[in-house]
């Protein structure tokens, strides 16, 4: 059951959401039981890949260039940084990595090549790999299918009511549109949103509801608590109860049965009761590391404990789904063609000249 056709509509998933809390967490582990293992967490690690400088105007992001945070913008890491960073990650238990672009969109040139080389090496550690990189068209998410992406994340963030908002540089549609590009490539789905950004109760149904509307719900739904930065329109959010946060959870869980639900941003504001009834609720996942992209997060040795004591352990790659097999990628393999046929044509003219001295010249006056 993808969908949770007892709560579909707006009223009912209303009730839902303000049924007395620990009733709602009953419910969310009851139905969590039926399709997850409740002992296994997903640890999964967020990578910045190209931070900041972004065009975008997103109300809660360090990131948009227009906003004056202490984030300064870089360049895209290497394909090699990625990897490395992907070792440890893995080597620290993470079982996915999310690479995050601050992009408004994907476009089609060396950058996206070497996005694209990330996925094939990622995936070829045998980890899933997410990218979230901004709108993307079908054939750049073909493209990312190809390399051996196994999940695509696109957040639609609030209802479509109150993200006009939050962020006016691109539309809901936009971000559905993208959502169905990488949806028709045959990539998983992963979208959520952020709560705590002075929307009410009824737009965190709204973007529930907007998944129940989609053909095939995400198969991940990542909840965050907004964490407000210095310098954003949100910077005088007050942080949410975590029992708001719990009730997010529980509630995702309940509509969605088979999505993995993601405790995401803003676990630093959570004790570990409170963790601990998000995972009792159905989270099944959580983001390992100290930064979320730009954000702080939990220490990993924190979690390694929170672990220990809660009894949970963490999920490994591929066990909901195949990995995916990573093809070579026709533009990267022309593009090294045509270096290495450059190399070699540059070597030939060398080795034509060697030995050859060239003219003394006298400069006169
Ligand atoms: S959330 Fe993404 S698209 Fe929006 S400003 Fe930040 S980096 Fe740009």
């Amino acid at each position: 059951m993808k969908v949770n056709s007892q709560y579909n509509t707006k009223k009912s998933l209303l009730e839902l959401y303000n049924k007395p809390l620990l009733e709602l967490v009953f419910e969310a582990a009851t139905m969590h039981r039926q399709y997850h293992d409740p002992r296994e967490v997903q640890m999964s690690s967020l990578l910045s890949i190209k931070t900041g400088g972004c065009s975008e105007d997103c109300g809660y992001c360090p990131q948009a260039a227009r906003y004056n945070t202490d984030v300064d913008a870089q360049k895209l890491m290497t394909v090699d940084s990625v990897v490395e960073q992907a070792k440890n990650a893995k080597e620290n238990g993470s079982s996915r990595l999310c690479m995050g672009a601050a992009w408004r969109e994907v476009r089609d040139n060396k950058d996206f090549d070497n996005v694209v080389e990330m996925v094939q090496s990622v995936n070829e550690l045998g980890m899933e790999v997410c990218c979230t990189l901004g709108m993307l068209n079908e054939n750049q998410a073909e493209r990312l299918k190809n390399a051996g992406l196994f999940a695509y994340n696109h957040n639609l963030d609030s209802s479509k009511e109150y993200y006009k908002d939050v962020i006016s540089t691109r539309e809901y549609e936009d971000r559905l549109n993208t959502i169905e590009n990488a949806r028709k490539a045959g990539i998983s789905v992963c979208s959520g949103g952020i709560i705590g950004m002075g929307e009410a109760v009824e737009d965190r149904i709204g973007l529930l509801l907007s998944y129940m509307e989609m053909e095939t719900p995400p198969e991940s739904i990542p909840i965050n608590a907004l964490v407000a930065v210095e310098g954003t329109p949100l910077e005088d959010q007050k942080p949410i109860e975590q029992w708001e946060m719990i009730r997010m959870v529980a509630t995702t869980r309940i509509a969605f049965p088979k999505s993995v639900v993601r405790l995401s941003a803003g676990r630093t504001k959570m004790n570990m009761e409170g963790q601990a009834l998000c995972f009792m609720a159905g989270a099944s996942s959580i983001f390992a590391g100290d930064k979320l992209l730009t954000t702080p997060n939990p220490e990993f040795n924190e979690d390694m404990e929170m672990f220990k004591i809660l009894g949970l352990t963490p999920k490994a790659a591929f066990s909901d789904d195949e990995q995916p097999v990573s093809l070579p990628d026709p533009i990267i393999e022309e593009r090294k063609k045509k270096e290495m046929e450059r190399a070699q044509q540059l070597a030939e003219a060398r080795a034509k000249h060697e030995g050859f001295t060239p003219r003394k010249v006298t400069l006169v006056d």
